[in-house]
Formats: C-alpha cells, sequence, structure tokens
C-alpha cells in the first residue's frame, strides 16, 4: 500500500511538473554586457558570438579584452548555426525538476574556428543516437528573456 502510495504521488509529481503550458525549469544565465547577444540572439533567430574587431577571432565564452591581441574591440557578430559533437554525455540524473532525462549535454565545435565550441544539449532526438561528429543545427528556446542555444540534428537534406 505504501508503495502504491509512493508511485501514485510520483505520477502525480510527473503530472503537475509536466503542464504543457509551463515550460521546463532551467537554470538560467546571468546576462551581462558581454553575455547578453549570447542568450539573447534567439530573439532574432541568430546565434551570436563575441568577436575582435581587430584580429577577427572568434571568442567564447565572451571575454572583454580579445586572449590574442589584448584588443577590447569585440563585438558579438552572427555565425551559420551549423555545428558538430565534439563529445557528449548522457544524464540520467534528474537533478532539476521539470527536465526529462536521460538527455543530452554536448559540446558543439562551431565550423567558424577550430575549438570554437560552445556547451548545450541535443535535442529533437533519442539521446542514445547522439555521436561524436554528429552535425547539428542551432534552435532556440525561450525561457523568459532568454533564447537558450539548443542543437538538434542536421536534416541529411540540408547537412
Ligand atoms: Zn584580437
Amino acid at each position: 500500500m505504501l508503495r502504491l502510495k509512493l508511485l501514485y504521488n510520483l505520477v502525480i509529481m510527473e503530472l503537475v511538473l509536466q503542464q504543457p503550458d509551463d515550460p521546463p525549469f532551467r537554470m538560467l544565465p546571468e546576462l551581462t554586457p558581454e553575455t547578453a547577444p549570447f542568450w539573447t540572439g534567439g530573439a532574432q533567430g541568430k546565434l551570436l558570438i563575441a568577436r575582435c574587431g581587430a584580429c577577427r577571432l572568434w571568442i567564447h565564452p565572451p571575454m572583454p579584452v580579445c586572449r590574442v591581441c589584448l584588443s577590447r574591440d569585440i563585438a558579438a557578430e552572427p555565425v551559420s548555426g551549423r555545428g558538430k559533437v565534439h563529445s557528449f554525455t548522457i544524464n540520467h540524473q534528474p537533478f532539476l525538476p521539470g527536465v526529462a532525462v536521460p538527455f543530452a549535454i554536448a559540446i558543439v565545435e562551431l565550423p567558424e574556428q577550430e575549438a570554437l565550441r560552445l556547451t548545450t544539449n541535443i535535442v529533437d532526438c533519442p539521446p542514445d543516437a547522439v555521436h561524436i561528429g554528429m552535425a547539428v543545427s542551432v534552435r532556440f528556446l525561450r525561457q523568459e528573456d532568454v533564447y537558450l542555444p539548443l542543437f538538434a540534428p542536421t536534416p541529411a537534406a540540408e547537412a
């Protein structure tokens, strides 16, 4: 009976957590002048990455000073939104309420520059189909004023 009750409570909890109007809870990043373009570019459907105006280096995570030429002339520019899975892990731990497990956490490398990488989730794809080298494209998940850049497999016709 206790088991049944526990099971019942878990089911109710799931139902409560997965209300369709209620987007899954995620930890939202803090917006600063440097990071805001990256987290809000999705409002225009663009993945914006910081770039040095002097030596043209792409810089991620965004920094106020270029690590190569020390210029402070840094501004965000759009990238293609394409990428490849550099590495990934499948998370089975329900760390956050409302985020269904398992899900894929990946480091995606952008083609604009060698080793230009960001940490993201791979979505619209079963976690066990994610693999290194997989071609992926950005999409945005709006959460309040933030547009989280997530990646999904690039359709074969576009790859
Ligand atoms: Zn530079």
